[in-house]
């Protein structure tokens, strides 16, 4: 093994592509951040019970892919594989709940780990923004967050992605329909792993993306017949909501995620150009995961975008982001020059200039190069005669158009050049 090798199923972000990944998280939480979400940030790890209890014993997330650690303390930690427990958690404990005001509304934005099967668009360590409205049950709310994932994603340039949406029912009507499903699955002939998971889970048997799986559900019975009248009305109004914002969806009935906690609406964006990982997003309502993890009921709904997913998926697309140049000015020091630029290059970053200069003591050509790599839209030369006479040459790295402008007047020739 290579010593400049990350671990087996994570990468780096480095620029120029680094770029794409903080345009993509501005993009996602612009919205949010523009209807009210406030942000947090919680630790990258938590106690184990969390997890266990909020997502779910039986859930893959728990069972497989958390990577857990004994502290030398003797704590039972894990690496956060997914952002709404930790946000609950955190909202609980902040007593934000009790603010008055409810819902609490917050966005985040952060690495998640989970030890997965690494494959395109699946790693071991990712990164997602979400965000979650705790404490209330409207389905304006719901709507609402669809409506800014679909936003978000739509500012980026996306087009070829869908948003699949399903209800799973409450906590009256969904253990009616659990026994049916799992009295059909009886009757099937399926592996062992998936009889287990029939057991304790069966509605995530519908997710089965298998072939020899599918071809037996045939029939089974479908939760849409199962939802009661609460739960049918709720969503009638989250797809009316979402259909008046002209936002275009899917009905999707086999749609349940893989996290134990949803509750009613539950939807999932998926983006056709990503192969077998498609899903670019997912969410829904938690109404009971509050109870789970030990706090007063608050119903609640969420979602989490995957940037990673979101970058692959722009770039499946062939979108470009408008990504400015890192650089607006570079300063090409010539013979005894540099102590003057290099004080101009300050006095730039002070006036909120993004500028920057050569290093190592290189020669014109070796600098020049230097400024044509940093994409800068000037490059500010002097050699000792033109401080002699006071002036820099200011040149125009796109037309090569230089002109000398007095010390004094750098900044300011600048600023309204760019502007
Ligand atoms: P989930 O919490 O599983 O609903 O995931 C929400 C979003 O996070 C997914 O739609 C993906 O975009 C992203 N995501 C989840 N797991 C991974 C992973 N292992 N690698 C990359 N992205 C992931």
């Amino acid at each position: 093994m290579s010593t400049f090798q990350a671990p087996k199923g994570t990468y780096d972000l480095l620029p120029p592509r680094s770029a794409t990944f903080l345009a993509v998280r501005e993009a996602i939480s612009a919205p949010l951040k523009n209807s009210g979400y406030g942000y947090v940030e919680t630790p990258g790890f938590e106690n184990v019970e969390l997890f266990s209890r909020g997502v779910g014993e039986s859930t893959d997330i728990v069972s497989k892919e958390m990577y857990t650690l004994t502290t030398k303390g003797g704590d039972q930690l894990a690496l956060r594989p997914e952002g709404t427990a930790s946000v609950l958690r955190a909202a609980l404990q902040g007593n934000l709940h009790k603010l008055g005001g409810l819902p609490v509304k917050l966005w985040y934005s952060g690495s998640y780990y989970r030890y997965e099967r690494a494959q395109a668009g699946r790693y071991r360590h990712f990164s997602q923004v979400g965000a979650e409205a705790i404490g209330a049950e409207d389905p304006a709310l719901d709507a609402e967050l669809i409506i800014l994932a679909d936003q978000a994603y739509r500012s980026l340039g996306l087009r070829n992605f869908r948003i699949l949406l399903n209800s799973l029912g409450d906590k009256e009507c969904r253990p009616v329909y659990r026994e049916a499903l799992q009295a059909f699955l009886r009757g099937l002939d399926l592996d062992e792993d998936t009889v287990r998971r029939a057991e304790i889970n069966p509605l995530r048997v519908l997710d089965d993306k298998r072939e020899s799986v599918q071809k037996q559900l045939v029939g089974a019975p479908m939760l849409r017949d199962y939802l009661c009248d609460a739960c049918k009305a709720y969503h009638e109004e989250v797809r009316a909501l979402v259909t008046a914002a002209g936002v275009v969806f899917e009905d999707d009935e086999k749609l349940v995620r893989g996290l134990d906690y949803y509750t009613r609406t539950t939807f999932e964006f998926v983006h056709d150009g990503l192969g077998s990982q498609s899903a670019v997003g997912g969410g829904g309502r938690y109404d009971g995961l509050s109870e789970m993890i030990g706090g007063p009921a608050l119903p609640s709904v969420g979602w989490a975008l995957g940037v990673d997913r979101t970058v692959l998926a722009l770039e499946a697309e062939g979108v470009a982001l408008d990504i400015p140049a890192a650089t607006s000015v570079f300063a090409v020091a010539l013979g005894g020059a540099k102590p003057v630029l290099f004080g101009l290059v300050t006095e730039l970053r002070r006036a909120g200039v993004a500028a920057d200069i050569s290093y190592g003591g290189k020669g014109l050509k070796g600098a020049m190069k230097d400024a044509n790599r940093s994409g800068a839209r000037f490059a500010l030369v002097a050699g000792d005669r033109d401080l002699e006479e006071g002036v820099v040459q200011l040149k125009d790295m796109e037309s090569g158009e230089q002109v000398p402008v007095a010390l004094a007047d750098v900044v300011d020739t600048v600023r309204a050049k760019l502007a």
